[in-house]
C-alpha cells in the first residue's frame, strides 16, 4: 500500500477535490460515473486509499474485503439504477491493460453502447486483460 498520490486523479477524485459527481462515498471506497461509458451504465469504485492495480493485492483478509466490498457497492448502485438490464458486470483491467494506475472496479449495466466496446472487457487468458471480480475475489480468498 501506498499513500495518496498527489498527481493520481483517482485520488483527487476520492478526496472530492474535484468536479465529478459521487455516486456513494464510505470510509473505503468511493463510486463515479465512467467519463467514457462503454455501457447503459457505466460505473467506477475506487479504493479512498491509493493502490495501483490487481497486481498489487494479496492473498489476504484486508484485501478480499476490500474487493467484495467494492463488488457490493458496484451491484447495489447498478440494482437501482438499471435495475431492468439485461446483464451486469464486474471486473478490473490486468496490467498493462489498465487505464488509470489506482485501482478501479468498472460496474456496468449492458448494453454495451456501441456495441463493439465489448472487446475492451474481454479476457485474454494467459495474457491478462479484463477479470472478472468473482475470479479475483477467488484468487484473493485468504
Ligand atoms: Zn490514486
Ligand atoms: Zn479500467
Amino acid at each position: 500500500m501506498t499513500a495518496a498520490s498527489p498527481s493520481c486523479i483517482f485520488c483527487q477524485i476520492a478526496r472530492s477535490s474535484t468536479t465529478t459527481t459521487l455516486l456513494h462515498t464510505d470510509e473505503k471506497v468511493v463510486a463515479f460515473r465512467d467519463i467514457n461509458p462503454s455501457a447503459f451504465r457505466h460505473y467506477l469504485v475506487i479504493p479512498v486509499e491509493h493502490i495501483g492495480t490487481v497486481k498489487d493485492l494479496q492473498k489476504r483478509a484486508q484485501d478480499y474485503s476490500l474487493v467484495s466490498h467494492m463488488l457490493n457497492v458496484g451491484q447495489t448502485l447498478l440494482t437501482r439504477d438499471a435495475p431492468t438490464s439485461i446483464q451486469y458486470r464486474f471486473g478490473f483491467h490486468q496490467p498493462p491493460f489498465n487505464s488509470v494506475n489506482h485501482l478501479h472496479l468498472h460496474c456496468m449495466a449492458l448494453p454495451y453502447i456501441p456495441k463493439w466496446k465489448r472487446v475492451k472487457y474481454s479476457s485474454l487468458g494467459p495474457l491478462g486483460g479484463f477479470i472478472e471480480a468473482q475470479n479475483l475475489l477467488e484468487r484473493l480468498k485468504p
